[in-house]
């Protein structure tokens, strides 16, 4: 069988998060969202400046990462049985709510669900008696954070609430956030979530359980998983054995998606489907995206706008409701 996809290159060769916060002083709240209103033109004028400073080349950003821990995450394993998802919301302590679907068609990352089990239905080919034929299948997509080499997120926090750990997890400290939610669309693959209907939120998305990875355990996803669907070490072995399993089946697509998707990440899949089937961004550049962030953002004026609107409206949301609460303080008496 023919490739059906090409790489745009070459082929070569588990700190449980923070807990939500029960509270926030509001003095430190006024103060960050004042900050938040004038946040977006703050980062506008760093990003713009950064726009113009060198990008790392993605082969000197991956020998630089080559011993970043990593994820390979194959698609032909998968069977959507959704424990990598249960593991995941057992390490993180995070819940179940019947409007955050982690599992099947409908499954979204939501404040509840920082990695999920996407189910679609797509087109195969299979070989039969009378030759190839197209067959409807079901693929299941694991997704969460990427772990980018230069991950966006980090480069649009100027809080640096989001950062690329020296160990390689990309870490997000809530202490630090002033939930101004620029990470929400600076990331090229949309992962982190933000609860709306929190009245202080915070973001939330995979840290590659940074904390299981600091006492030598591989992530609670990995470990969970029954049928050797996600597999576990150095980018560059994982690099290796993706092409080693694309080489010798010719039902994968000929692609290692992560290799080089925005310079490249730490969390690599391969698939028998081409990667739109199921769902996943296919036309990102294979340049990191941090130096070009606000140039990205620019080229969906509609999104920074709707940020913009978004954060003034949270602002006087909870204006509001700072101003309400404390007139009924002063309603009630000493
Ligand atoms: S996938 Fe998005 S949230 Fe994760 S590291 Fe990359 S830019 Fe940040
Ligand atoms: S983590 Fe996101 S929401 Fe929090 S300060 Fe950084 S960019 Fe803003
Ligand atoms: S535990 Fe493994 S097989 Fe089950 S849904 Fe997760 S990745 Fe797929």
């Amino acid at each position: 069988m023919e490739p059906k996809e090409r790489s745009p290159r070459a082929p070569r060769s588990t700190v449980r998060p923070d807990p939500p916060q029960a509270s926030i002083g509001r003095r430190r709240f006024l103060i960050g969202a004042t900050v938040t209103v004038g946040a977006a033109g703050v980062v506008a004028g760093a990003q713009v400046a950064r726009a113009g400073g060198p990008v790392e080349d993605p082969e000197s950003l991956a020998r630089r990462h080559a011993d970043d821990p990593a994820m390979l995450i194959d698609l032909t394993r998968c069977v959507g049985c959704g424990r990598c998802v249960r593991a995941c919301k057992v390490e993180g302590g995070l819940g179940w709510r019947a409007d955050q679907p982690a599992l099947g068609p409908d499954a979204e990352l939501a404040s509840t669900n920082r990695s999920i089990v996407r189910a679609r239905t797509v087109e195969t080919e299979v070989e039969t008696p009378l030759g190839a034929r197209r067959r409807l299948a079901v693929r299941y997509a694991k997704v969460q954070c990427m772990h980018c080499l230069e991950p966006a997120c980090a480069s649009a926090c100027f809080m640096r609430a989001l950062r690329k750990s020296d160990a390689g997890p990309v870490v997000y400290d809530a202490d630090r956030c002033i939930v101004c939610r620029y990470c929400l669309v600076s990331c090229p693959f949309g992962i982190p979530t933000f609860d709306w209907d929190a009245t202080f939120g915070r973001v939330e998305k995979c840290d590659l359980c940074a904390g299981r990875l600091a006492r030598g355990d591989p992530p609670a996803c990995a470990e969970a998983c029954p049928q050797g669907a996600i597999a576990f070490g150095r980018r560059a072995d994982l690099l290796v054995e993706a092409w080693r399993r694309i080489g010798e089946d010719a039902r994968y697509v000929h692609h290692v998606y992560g290799e080089y998707e925005a310079g490249g990440t730490s969390v690599l899949y391969v698939s028998d489907v081409p990667f739109e089937a199921p769902g996943f961004r296919t036309s990102l550049p294979a340049e990191p995206l941090p130096g070009s962030t606000w140039a990205v953002t620019r080229m969906i004026p509609s999104t920074a706008a709707g940020v913009l609107t978004g954060l003034t409206l949270l602002y006087l949301r909870r204006r509001r409701y700072l101003e309400r609460e404390r007139a009924e303080r002063e309603e009630a008496g000493p």
